[in-house]
């Protein structure tokens, strides 16, 4: 039996990463949340199952865990802006800087593998286009997305200084945009907030003029890069970026979505967040090449699948 704990677990990555696991009869696992941003209505389902188990932590504190586990998804961190930033930015750096060492003692204690979720905001504003993994970036580092962008930059540091002091055998990897269900609809992000806006038949409410990019990937497509690259040989330490290279202006998001779901809804424009990134597109070749993965669900089919789960979950929308 495997023993895989997954710290942000009952988030929107992480609870469809718990599923998908779970699947696995050699796989026991552990779902570690502070249910800050995450709910136990995303693992519910998954609570009766005795290879699930879940402890209530936050990870800004140590862990202890009296039983020998073998890998860690480090997930557990406020992702979206609405969550990080403003009261929530010094907590935030805090989980991004404090639960990664945390994460990687228990690592170091228990000789486990570890992966990091690293961001694309580590990016920045980024000055190249498409993103690869030797671009180091262009972030503000006193700017409102700091505390997560710089966040999650140390973090990166810290797990290559484990792997380089400690031998401990790291994967970092750097997700781009993602959606799908469970995602969490008050979380202020674009394709939730467009589904539901439309779902209840107010205006769509784009930032700024609406021409800045986003590459947007569907959760199942990441999920299965995540368990490929945490199979990888010891030597595969990233980063490595993962997500749909398929690039959308938010206004044609916009449209897609209105389309889909009630052509008559309306679009407004409300002033861009400061440091919003201009665009973000991933270059998947390392992806491509060493595991031989790139993403099977089209924008327009990952939306449907969303767009199902938010109409079955309406009854859970804030209003
Ligand atoms: N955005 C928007 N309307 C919304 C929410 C977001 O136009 O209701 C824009 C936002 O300004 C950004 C893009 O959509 O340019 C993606 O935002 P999100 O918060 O989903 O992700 P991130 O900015 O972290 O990539």
């Amino acid at each position: 039996m495997k023993t895989i704990l997954i710290s942000g677990g009952s988030g929107f990555i992480g609870s469809n990463l718990c599923k998908e696991l779970v699947k696995n009869e050699n796989n026991k696992i552990i779902c570690v949340d502070n249910n800050y941003t995450g709910t136990i209505g995303n693992i519910k389902k998954l609570l009766s199952n005795p290879r699930f188990e879940f402890i209530e932590h936050d990870i800004i504190e140590p862990l202890n865990i009296n039983q020998k586990i073998d890998e860690i998804y480090n997930l557990a961190c406020p992702a979206s802006p609405k969550f990080y930033q403003k009261e929530h930015a010094i907590f935030t750096s805090k989980t991004c800087v404090l639960g990664a060492i945390n994460m990687l003692e228990l690592a170091k204690k228990n000789n486990a593998r570890i992966l990091q979720a690293s961001t694309s905001e580590i990016y920045g504003n980024p000055d190249i286009h498409p993103q690869n993994e030797a671009y180091s970036g262009n972030v503000n580092p006193i700017g409102i997305r700091a505390c997560y962008d710089e966040g999650k930059r140390m973090a990166e540091s810290l797990f290559f200084d484990y792997h380089r002091i400690h031998n401990i055998k790291i994967k970092v990897i750097r997700i781009f945009n993602t959606y799908g269900p469970k995602m969490n609809s008050n979380d202020g992000r674009v394709v939730s907030n467009f589904i539901c806006q439309a779902l209840k038949g107010e205006d769509i409410t784009i930032y700024g003029n609406g021409e800045q990019t986003r590459s947007f990937c569907y959760i199942d497509d990441l999920i299965d890069i995540m368990i490929k690259i945490m199979a990888s040989s010891d030597d595969f330490l990233g980063p490595i970026n993962t997500g749909n290279p398929e690039e959308l202006t938010i206004n044609e998001l916009a449209l897609l979505i209105k389309n889909k779901i009630n052509s008559n809804i309306k679009i407004t424009h409300k002033p861009l967040p400061k440091d919003d990134p201009k665009k973000r597109k991933p270059d998947i070749t390392l992806a491509k090449e060493y595991f031989n993965w790139e993403p099977k669900i089209s924008i327009s089919k990952g939306l449907d699948k969303t767009i199902e789960y938010f109409k079955n979950n309406l009854q859970y929308i804030k209003r």
